[in-house]
């Protein structure tokens, strides 16, 4: 386990290299450093991340997570579609003790991490155990949440269909991308169209760790008309045929 003092000064230096600077007090120190430690102990037994090296998780996991932060408004309710071992559900539950994060998989195993760590943590997270597609249609949960984020889920075109339509009208879809973003943004026109979505912003973003610089993209969608009741289909239809 890594101890405070050591994580405390790789947290400070990655997260002001990547101008991430108002999440560094220290209440969000304490919650990460504890954040850490979960993880290494629990990837132990079961496998949440290959991601090992302290420094790593800090940058790939911590502050890739909260990079999209301040595209997400005040108070929202958000579901993370794919939340697998809790990125980015976890770090901005943290970071933003304002909002409400449901994390939504379709595999158990790794939910039960996320739900006890966000209890430990004393985050509003809960996690839900069913497939996006099924959420998408159920009542409970169409058209519910201020906002959708996903981060290493499916290609863009697949993952709106996803994500959209969880999102109530005037609310937006946040997509956590790498660099090659900018290719699935092109190939998912006519899916952003169609699911009744507007692209507002996209932001070319340097997610920095130590030497290592990487680029990410966010791409900030706004729901602006209702989604076909046809919307989302069944899986098979979604990844064969995706809009
Ligand atoms: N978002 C996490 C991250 O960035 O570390 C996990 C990424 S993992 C590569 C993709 C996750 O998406 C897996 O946990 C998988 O079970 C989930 N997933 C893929 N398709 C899904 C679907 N249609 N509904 C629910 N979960 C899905």
């Amino acid at each position: 386990m890594i101890d405070l003092p050591s994580f405390e000064a790789l947290f400070r230096e990655i997260f002001t290299n990547n101008k991430l600077d108002r999440y560094i007090t220290e209440n969000h120190i304490a919650k990460f450093h504890t954040l850490a430690c979960e993880l290494e102990r629990v990837n132990a037994e079961m496998n949440l991340t290959a991601i090992r090296d302290p420094a790593e998780v800090i940058a790939k996991h911590f502050a890739d997570s909260v990079l999209c932060a301040d595209a997400i408004p005040e108070g929202a309710r958000i579901i993370d579609v794919g939340c697998g071992g809790g990125f980015p559900t976890l770090p901005l539950g943290i970071a933003r003790d304002d909002l409400a994060i449901t994390g939504l998989d379709s595999t158990a195993k790794k939910l039960g991490f996320v739900q006890s760590t966000a209890d430990l943590l004393g985050l509003r997270v809960k996690t839900l155990n069913m497939r996006a597609e099924a959420a998408g249609q159920d009542v409970k949960y169409r058209e519910k949440f201020d906002c959708a984020v996903a981060r290493a889920v499916a290609r863009l075109n697949i993952l709106l269909e996803l994500c959209l339509p969880l999102v109530k009208v005037g609310g937006h879809f946040v997509a956590l991308k790498a660099a090659a973003g900018r290719e699935e943004l092109a190939e998912a026109k006519d899916a952003i169209h169609t699911l009744g979505g507007k692209l507002i912003d996209s932001r070319d973003i340097s997610l920095i760790c130590g030497d290592e610089v990487q680029g990410r993209q966010l791409f900030i969608i706004e729901k602006v008309r209702p989604c076909d009741k046809k919307h989302p289909r069944n899986y098979a239809q979604i990844s064969k045929k995706p809009l």
